[in-house]
């Protein structure tokens, strides 16, 4: 099966993730049929997804018809047989009990086309398991989503034991369609990726209280104003249910050991329905308290040592044990828990010899096996850290189609150069510019990028046409070259450091796309822009079509790219597209000043400044969400304490990402 057959999505269980995934689905065009057990609660669910649709119209996210026409492709049915009997994929989301699931499943299997794929939104129970009931394991796969759906951007994508390549990446292929991004993980192991890590690092906060080495107040403190993570642990804890935590807990600690052993404090708050959130009472109280009021100022060392030791350590049993890779679990925890950087590189950056040396010694005092240090993690901490660091600061990578020098000022220069093409963007040059940003933002030196084209014709002339064209008419090679560029292309967007492009001579098609992506545009005189694709017949395809408007409004970006024409530096000034036009012999100068100025600011709200401006781009209350929390977090930073020094004393601060 491709994914162009999937039409019909079945979705069983239409509570609280049931219609959050219908809605979804329904939104990216698909009929979808919704099944729970009675009426009542399938129209619940109804309602839920009319209300929610019609409040995102309500904040243009999307045009009332398109939130009528999505409510019109989902129906609400009681029976299997009519909910199932055309289904093309299956999602389950009944409730969190096996007897329940499998139950179910012997149902669907009867109801079901063969063809059909089955996927389950369990949170905890083995995949593998459930699969073994149907009478087709090898398409049957985890779909994990996160609460709540519509809002929630990660998809794991689980591989039972016998789950077929094929459907698995049918399954990443549909997240993607609705919207979403699939992480794959290997291996059906307890907590998948996020909950492996968030789960022991929320016990783990329970066991520095427990045994009295901390307060709540110190451990949320620290977690949130210190390790920058979104919230306090406790405060998380609340949030995502006591209940729930204990019971993805008690599940890994039947299958995976001692190691997970529930702390008494967290097994205490769900006797008591201290369960959080939802009760107006967990950790902190809802009711009568004021929430969770964590201190800016009651940071220990010994609780980031903990809480980081232990992240890295399930890191490496995840990372050891294949179930995923360093990036996938850095990407998963950042898309589903709201993580600045993932726990590996925050592993890396504490340095995995101190959290290797801070599980030792708490294995000695305590003897308890949660402390015992993964083999894998042994083995990383004597190479340096999880990822790859060779090549990090050996400056030996070699490029062909681009340079990468070093200017001083804490600027990487990032030089296209292919002159005698007019620096235009082969496939070559996407993948070394996909590296190059990488080993700029890997140094520690870097502060800024800056980006200009070698020569004085073209800052870039647009795609290689020619070297594109080898490949001969293939649609579906096309469709990939494009998602390639935009994603090399948002790369440099979402890059944390800041970007300046420095635009000399033609800057036209995915050149033009390739300098959209910089934070501020500087260009010489005789610069010439345009978006000259409509001309060919084509579109602009490396994230022109979204990202233009961004930058100067739908408006004069349309005018752009539907008359195809060619633009003037000054013209571009006045779009706003340019911050400065200045003389060519001068251009070269003015964009260095500029990435020389910016890598002077201060690098963690530079970071999370453009991180909450992203966000918000098309989601206002997520980027005010994590614009509040950045600002909380730069709080606890020394370089808030320099940068307000400095302005006391009319100076210029120094500042060094603390
Ligand atoms: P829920 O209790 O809100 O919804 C479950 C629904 O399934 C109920 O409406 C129930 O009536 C219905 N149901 C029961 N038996 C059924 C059957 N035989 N056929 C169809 N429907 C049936 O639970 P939820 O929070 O939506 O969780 C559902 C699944 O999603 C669970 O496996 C859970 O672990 C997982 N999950 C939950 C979250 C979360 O934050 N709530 C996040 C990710 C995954």
């Amino acid at each position: 099966m491709e994914i162009d057959d999937i039409n019909t999505v079945a979705v069983l269980g239409a509570g609280n993730m049931g219609h959050g995934i219908a809605e979804v689905a329904a939104m990216a065009g698909y009929d979808v049929a919704m099944r729970d057990i009675k009426e009542e609660f399938v129209q619940d669910g109804y309602d839920q997804i009319e209300w929610s649709l019609n409040k995102l119209a309500e904040n243009d996210q999307l045009s009332q018809e398109e939130a009528d026409a999505a409510l019109e492709r989902v129906t609400p049915l009681v029976d299997m047989e009519e909910a199932c009997g055309n289904a093309d994929i299956v999602i389950e989301a009944v409730p969190e009990k096996m007897e329940i699931k499998k139950d179910v499943y012997s149902e669907l299997e009867a109801a079901a086309p063969d063809h059909a794929i089955f996927a389950t939104n369990t949170s905890s129970l083995s995949i593998t398991e459930l699969a073994d009931v149907t009478e087709r394991p090898e398409q049957f796969c985890g779909m994990h989503f996160f609460n709540p759906p519509v809002r929630m951007p990660l998809v794991e994508v689980i591989s039972g034991a016998e789950s077929d390549e094929e459907t698995l990446e049918l399954v990443e292929e549909l997240a993607d369609d609705f919207g979403k991004s699939p992480v794959r993980v290997h291996k059906d192991s307890p907590g998948f990726i996020v909950n492996r890590i968030l789960v022991p690092l929320m016990n783990e906060a329970c066991w520095l209280v427990e045994e009295d080495e901390a307060t709540i107040a110190e451990v949320d403190s620290t977690t949130k104003y210190g390790m920058g993570l979104p919230m306090g642990s406790f405060e998380l804890g609340d949030q995502v249910g006591n209940d729930v935590s204990y019971h993805v807990l008690e599940y890994m600690h039947e299958v995976l050991g001692e190691a997970y052993e529930p702390c008494p404090l967290l097994e205490r708050k769900v006797e008591n329905e201290e369960l959080g959130k939802k009760t107006r009472k967990g950790f902190y109280d809802y009711e009568d308290g004021d929430g969770a009021d964590i201190p800016t100022d009651e940071q220990s060392d010994l609780v980031e040592k903990r809480l980081v030791a232990t992240m890295a350590n399930e890191a490496a049993k995840l990372i050891g044990g294949d179930v995923a890779p360093p990036e996938s679990i850095d990407e998963a925890t950042q898309l589903g828990a709201g993580f600045p950087d993932g726990p590996v590189k925050l592993a890396d950056d504490f340095g995995l010899e101190n959290a290797l040396e801070a599980l030792e010694d708490a294995y000695e005092a305590t003897g308890h096996e949660r402390y015992e240090p993964a083999d894998y993690l042994e083995e990383r901490a004597s190479e340096g850290g999880f990822y790859d660091q060779s090549g990090a600061d050996d400056g030996e990578v070699e490029f062909d189609a681009i340079r990468v020098e070093y200017p001083g000022d804490m600027v990487g220069h990032i030089v296209l150069d292919r002159p005698h093409r007019m620096n235009t963007i082969s496939e070559e040059l996407l993948d070394e510019l996909e590296e190059a940003i990488e080993l700029l933002e890997d140094d520690d030196e870097v502060r800024s990028i800056l980006l200009t084209g070698e020569g004085d014709r073209a800052f870039s002339a647009g795609a290689d046409v020619q070297s594109m064209a080898a490949g001969g008419a293939d649609p579906l090679g096309a469709v990939e070259l494009s998602k390639n560029g935009q994603s090399t292309f948002g790369k440099l967007e979402s890059s944390e450091l800041p970007v300046v492009a420095g635009i000399d001579g033609y800057c036209l098609g995915g050149g033009m796309e390739l300098s959209t992506c910089a934070d501020i545009r500087v260009a010489s005189n005789r610069s010439e822009f345009g978006q000259p694709e409509l001309d060919l017949g084509l579109i602009p395809g490396w994230g022109g079509t979204q990202r233009l408007a961004n930058v100067i409004g739908e408006g004069p970006a349309k005018e752009i790219i539907l008359t195809a024409e060619r633009y003037e530096a000054e013209e571009m000034k006045r779009f706003g597209f340019v911050s400065d036009v200045v003389d060519d012999a001068e251009l070269e100068e003015r964009a260095f000043e500029l990435a020389a100025d910016l890598a002077g600011g201060p690098p963690i709200a530079t970071k999370y400044t453009k991180r909450a401006m992203l966000a918000g781009r098309h989601d206002t209350d997520a980027g005010l969400e994590y614009e509040a929390s950045a600002f909380g977090q730069l709080m606890a930073t020394d370089d808030l304490m320099e940068g307000i020094t400095a302005f006391m004393g009319d100076e210029d601060p120094d500042f060094q990402g603390k």
